[in-house]
């Protein structure tokens, strides 16, 4: 079975920790969520976790 678990795109900035979740929109704090299985977030890149989520909307 294919894990669904999303992360918080924007947790790094809006929470304390990651916040998971199994739909495609961070139940605290709105933000998309994003599959949290790919590389860690770059700290260097700032901004990629924002076009991976706008990535994922253009998607669907
Ligand atoms: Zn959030």
């Amino acid at each position: 079975m294919k894990s669904d678990i999303h992360v918080c795109a924007a947790w790094e900035s809006e929470h304390d920790r990651p916040v998971y979740t199994l739909g495609d929109a961070c139940p605290e704090c709105g933000a998309p969520a994003v599959n949290s299985a790919p590389a860690p977030f770059n700290p260097e890149d700032p901004y990629g976790k924002y076009r991976r989520a706008i990535k994922r909307r253009n998607r669907d």
